[in-house]
């Protein structure tokens, strides 16, 4: 396939076995770990966790990726369609909420595939907000939750610590156009989410100015409890994080208390983190597990 699902629109020939773009992957998807897991929004993990699914590549390169292994370094097993939708059936047999695909961006054109059918749980998107929206426009119906981060909104940082320039407007783009398709939040019977949109946040060191930026944005583009907003206060520096001195540590607790209190200021509904929670257990073992 040439491919353009995401806002790199590289062109790039993707067989089967090799890529050629920014995501450097094939067009048959590269699995790391497929696991229940108990570290995402309370209704996402619900009491026996989200079936999460984690996939290799990145069409991002942030320098602070928890994930660097998989995203950055590859790591992972090539899977076909049919495999990947035993997957999603392997974890509703163990128990899972719902299907959480992590890092789906640059596998869009398998997750349409694979989704063909409707599956008995909803489908979560899990990204880093850089889609494109003719991708996403592909999906409509077959993702019932949308997970996206919205990382910034000055292009400034996104080209320093992302390398793309264009994520502001993609990813704002995005999420606007994930909204148009689930609509506001719906729970089940159990307070778990069956639909709509979940916007994180992840706050980083020195940037909380940064944050309430992208606060500002959530609040003057949705109504008081249409999407959630998940403010992530658990930066801990990974990967190159080194080779930048202002993000080479946690953060401190007065960052993470002034933003939550300009979240709660500007009624934003959703979660909050501790900032002890930067722990690395947040960081699961990719190891093919379930793959
Ligand atoms: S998904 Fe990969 S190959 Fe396709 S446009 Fe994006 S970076 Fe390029």
């Amino acid at each position: 396939m040439i491919c353009n699902l995401c806002p790199r629109t590289c062109g790039a020939l993707r067989t089967e076995t090799e890529g050629h773009g920014v995501c450097r992957m094939p067009a048959l998807p590269v699995v790391a770990r497929a696991a229940l897991h108990m570290w995402e929004e309370p209704p996402i993990s619900g009491t026996r966790g989200a079936g999460t699914v984690f996939f290799s590549g990145c069409s991002l390169g942030c320098v602070f990726c928890q994930n660097e292994s998989i995203s950055h370094r590859d790591f992972g097993k090539p899977v076909t369609v049919s495999r990947l939708r035993e997957i999603f059936f392997e974890l509703i047999a163990q128990g899972a909420h719902n299907i959480d695909l992590v890092n789906p961006t640059h596998y869009a054109h398998v997750v349409a595939q694979a989704l063909a059918e409707p599956l008995p749980v909803p489908v979560v998107w899990n990204s880093g907000g850089y889609d494109r929206v003719e991708t996403l426009r592909a999906l409509e119906g077959k993702i019932q939750i949308y997970l996206p981060d919205l990382k910034y909104v000055t292009p400034e940082y996104t080209e320093k610590y992302s390398g793309a320039a264009d994520y502001p407007e993609a990813a704002q783009a995005a999420v606007l156009e994930m909204f148009r398709q689930t609509g506001p939040c719906a729970y089940d019977e159990n307070g778990l989410l069956k639909r709509g949109v979940v916007i994180r946040h992840l706050v980083l060191p020195g940037k909380l100015a940064e944050a309430k930026r992208v606060m500002d944005w959530v609040s003057g583009h949705f109504a008081p409890g249409e999407v959630l907003f998940s403010l992530m206060s658990q930066y801990i520096p990974w990967g190159r994080a080194a080779e930048f001195p202002e993000l080479n540590r946690r953060l401190r607790p007065s960052e993470a208390r002034a933003a939550a209190e300009y979240m709660d200021a500007l009624g934003l509904e959703g979660f909050t983190q501790e900032p002890e929670s930067a722990e690395q257990a947040y960081i699961p073992p990719f190891d093919l597990t379930g793959v």
